[in-house]
């Protein structure tokens, strides 16, 4: 077809940009697979309280081992299962596995409050997502305040009038909702007032010149009001120093998430920290 036309028309002329077209549909390849052979897991990153350091939530983050590719990070391959529609499949897979988990350290009597599950905006077409959500919930016996979805800014400029009825779908089910990498894309203000949203997720972007970085420094700010003057939770993620941290205290932001206190961890490993603080 024309499209493949054009895509050797393109190796002709730039073998850097065939190389990476070969790259992706190898990874396309093994993605249709990953699911059913069982190559993925979750890693859950703690949301911390700023101030303490002590773990109150978990985002739930995937991890692809590939026998043929080896360890795929997200960023190489969410976007692809995105434009091939495998993410709905695969974000099924996530929200289980992710509910079954909380249910699971809820059982240890381990003191944790919520999940964050990274939802895509492909999951927000049509019906499946409510239904997935409340089945999730219903397996794993969970309410729906344990279960918080991240959906990024794309969701929003996609389909209004089909997400204000998803979103109203799920707050009746009382899952949190919120705005990952709040200010990176879209950020089209308005939505803010019209969608039942909990929390902005401060994106990692802006921490990189925190502290001393003057537009950085306007951007953190200036989302912090835009979350407080909303009666919006606020989460920082990516941070990892002190002074990032400092930072975002003076701010008055209470909850963050980067390496500084734990990236993302194994169940057992963020199992055993929880233990660790409840003594
Ligand atoms: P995100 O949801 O914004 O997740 C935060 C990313 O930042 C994670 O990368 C995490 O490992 C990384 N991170 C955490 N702390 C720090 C830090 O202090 N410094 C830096 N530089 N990075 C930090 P990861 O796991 O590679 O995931 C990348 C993105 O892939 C996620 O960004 C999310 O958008 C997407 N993703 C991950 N898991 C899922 C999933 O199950 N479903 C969907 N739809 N997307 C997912
Ligand atoms: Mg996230
Ligand atoms: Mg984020
Ligand atoms: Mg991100």
């Amino acid at each position: 077809d024309s499209k493949r036309r054009l895509r050797n028309g393109y190796q002709a002329f730039s073998p850097r940009l065939a190389k990476r077209q070969q790259e992706r549909l190898q990874i396309e390849t093994q993605l249709r697979r990953a699911l059913d052979n069982g190559e993925f897991h979750l890693v859950y990153q703690p949301q911390v309280d700023l101030r303490s350091g002590r773990i109150l939530h978990a985002e739930a983050l995937m991890r692809w081992r590939s026998p043929l590719l080896g360890e795929v990070r997200p960023g190489r391959f969410i976007e692809l299962a995105e434009s091939t529609g495998e993410i709905v499949r695969i974000g099924h897979w996530v929200l289980g596995e992710a509910c079954a988990q909380m249910r699971r350290w809820q059982e240890q009597g381990l003191p944790i409050q919520r999940i964050a599950v990274n939802v895509s905006y492909r999951q927000f077409i049509g019906e499946d997502l409510v239904d997935s959500v409340r089945r999730m919930l219903g397996e794993a016996g969970l309410p729906g305040h344990a279960l918080e979805l991240e959906l990024t800014e794309r969701v929003l400029v996609e389909d209004v009038a089909d997400t204000s009825r998803v979103f109203d779908q799920l707050r009746q089910l009382g899952v949190r909702l919120s705005i990952d990498d709040f200010g990176e894309g879209y950020s089209a203000l308005n939505y803010l007032r019209r969608l039942p949203i909990h929390a902005l997720k401060l994106s990692h972007s802006f921490m990189k010149g925190v502290p001393g970085a003057r537009s950085d420094e306007a951007i953190c700010q200036t989302v912090t009001g835009i979350a407080r003057s909303l009666g919006l939770d606020m989460v920082a993620e990516g941070i990892e120093t002190e002074a990032q941290r400092d930072f975002l205290l003076r701010l008055g932001v209470k909850v963050g998430q980067g390496f500084l206190f734990a990236p993302g961890l194994l169940p057992g490993e963020f199992a055993k920290r929880l233990a660790a603080q409840s003594s």
